[in-house]
Parts: structure tokens; C-alpha cells; sequence
């Protein structure tokens, strides 16, 4: 029989492990987390008025995309070092810390240099290698769903951090491939409510790139919240229409304050609150 998850599952009444992402932002805890920045940094000019957008709405963390992993390699690919620099710039200035995706070995020391926390993107769920080499560095890893992994495979890429030393980790369910293509993807919010019920890691979802298309975040956002997630992870762009990456699906920052107005009512509703946002944090000395 295959090996099946130890480190990660749940003892039984055990609690959800927390996850610091910076100072102030706890993953995993009694308060729901918001991520949000657009899929790809562009530009100095987008990055300030996005990071300035999300973070007036009341955004936990930063978001952005400095290398990125596209299915054309005539595709635009990200600003690499230079995009890591601005989101760093961005994060520091409104007090939030920043998520970034790490493509490759190789590229570790230098996202170490700039980002608060690593992103295993959805196409590297399976990559042993980078699980393993991410699993010896102290910095909180933001794990998604492969597109056509199982939940007990998700569970092992997990496994595969916690087994090299690292367990600040967070699980990130991004939509599965399935046999309706007429969405981007396929929302699994039963997969991570069984995953959230088996596993001790805090689990969000990212409901951007599981529908890609904009108007269909919100209501997924809000189910996620309603079904018992840690949190989400939200693309948002200043002007999506002018998005080098997966405009189709960003939120503009009208539309992303709109969600995070409707965000706390939700919460109450199932007996949850929203953290506190990482500035006011900041600003307090929490
Ligand atoms: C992203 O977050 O921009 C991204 C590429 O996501 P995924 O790996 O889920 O496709
Ligand atoms: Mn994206």
C-alpha cells in the first residue's frame, strides 16, 4: 500500500496549526485572512496603486508575481528581480507582508532576499526537488492544489515540507481540472472542508484562479468563507482590462473593497471575524 500523510493530519481535537506571515498576520487562527495584489508585478506605478488599493480595503498581505510559471513561453514572464524589488518596496511601505511564488531551485536565495513568504505554485505542487530544498528554509510556504492532484497527493507535497522541517505552511485550494472546461477550473470547497477537517495546516482558497472570471470571485470568496476556510488569496489589478496576466479573473479595487465589506456580516454568521489588517497591527505594536 502507498505511504498516506503523518505529519500533517490532525490528532484528534488537536487544533489548526498557526502560521506567521510577518509580524501580525496570523494564518490559522480565530481571524480570516486576506491576500490580495494582482497575479504579476507590471510596474512601479501598478504595484503603488494596487498595494495602496488593497491595503486601504483592509488586506492582510501582498500579493504579486515576479517570476511567472505561463503555459506560452511567449507570454509575458515576469519582471523577475526587478518585480521582486517593487513588491518588496510596495509590501514595506503599507505595512504588509508579501507572497511570492518561487518557480525553481535556483531561484531561493534571492526570494529569500525579498519576500515574507514563499508561494508553491499550482504547477509545482509535484516538484520533490523544490518541496525539499523550500522544507530547509525558515519561511512560511503558501502550498497550492496541483490542478490535477488528489487530496491525499496535496496532503503528501505537504507531507514533503513538514518531513524537511518546515511547518509553517499553508494549503491553497486553486480549482481542479475537471471534465467541464467552460470555467477555468473546477472550485473543490468540498476537497478543502475535508482537507480542513484531516489536516492541521490552515487552508485557503483562491477562488481567482479556480473560476477565472471576475464576477464569479466574490460569490466564491463568500462561500469559501461560509465552508470554513482560513482564509483567500484575491488577484486584484488596478486596471484588468491592461493586465499582462490573468486580467479575465483580477478584481478591480472597487470591487475588492465591495468583498471585503461583505466579508465580516459572513463571518459573523458562522461565528468567525476577520484579523485584524497587518498596517493597523503595525501601527499599534501588535
Ligand atoms: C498565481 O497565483 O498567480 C498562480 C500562477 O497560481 P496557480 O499556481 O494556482 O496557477
Ligand atoms: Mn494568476
Amino acid at each position: 500500500m502507498a505511504a498516506t500523510a503523518t505529519k500533517v493530519l490532525r490528532t484528534a481535537g488537536g487544533a489548526t496549526q498557526r502560521v506567521q506571515f510577518g509580524h501580525g498576520v496570523e494564518v490559522g487562527g480565530p481571524g480570516f485572512v486576506v491576500i490580495a495584489g494582482p497575479c504579476a508585478v507590471e510596474s512601479a506605478e501598478q504595484m503603488e496603486h494596487g498595494s495602496a488599493a488593497v491595503s486601504a480595503a483592509g488586506a492582510h498581505a501582498l500579493r504579486g508575481g515576479a517570476f511567472k510559471p505561463r503555459t506560452s513561453p511567449y507570454s509575458f514572464q515576469g519582471m523577475g528581480e526587478v518585480g521582486l524589488k517593487l513588491l518588496h518596496e510596495a509590501g514595506r511601505k503599507q505595512r504588509l507582508p508579501i507572497v511570492s511564488e518561487v518557480l525553481e531551485v535556483t531561484q531561493l536565495p534571492l526570494m529569500l532576499d525579498y519576500v515574507d513568504v514563499l508561494q508553491i505554485g499550482a504547477r509545482n505542487m509535484h516538484n520533490f526537488a523544490l518541496l525539499r530544498a523550500v522544507s530547509k528554509v525558515s519561511r512560511p510556504v503558501l502550498l497550492k492544489r496541483g490542478f490535477g492532484a488528489t487530496l491525499e497527493e496535496w496532503l503528501l507535497a505537504a507531507e514533503y515540507l513538514l518531513d524537511g522541517g518546515n511547518d509553517q505552511v499553508v494549503l491553497c485550494e486553486r480549482g481542479i481540472r475537471s471534465f467541464d472546461t467552460t470555467l477555468r477550473n473546477t472550485l473543490d470547497l468540498a476537497g478543502m472542508a475535508w482537507v480542513k477537517e484531516r489536516c492541521r495546516l490552515p487552508v485557503i482558497v483562491d477562488p481567482s484562479h479556480a473560476t477565472g472570471q471576475q464576477s464569479l470571485v466574490s460569490p466564491m470568496a463568500l462561500a469559501a468563507a461560509a465552508a470554513g476556510a482560513d482564509g483567500l488569496l484575491i488577484e486584484v489589478h488596478p486596471e484588468p482590462d491592461a493586465a499582462l496576466c490573468d486580467g479575465p479573473q483580477a478584481l478591480t479595487p472597487p470591487l475588492f473593497e465591495g468583498l471585503m465589506r461583505a466579508l465580516p456580516p459572513l463571518l459573523s454568521a458562522v461565528g468567525r471575524t476577520m484579523a485584524r489588517p497587518e498596517a493597523l497591527a503595525a501601527a499599534v505594536g501588535g
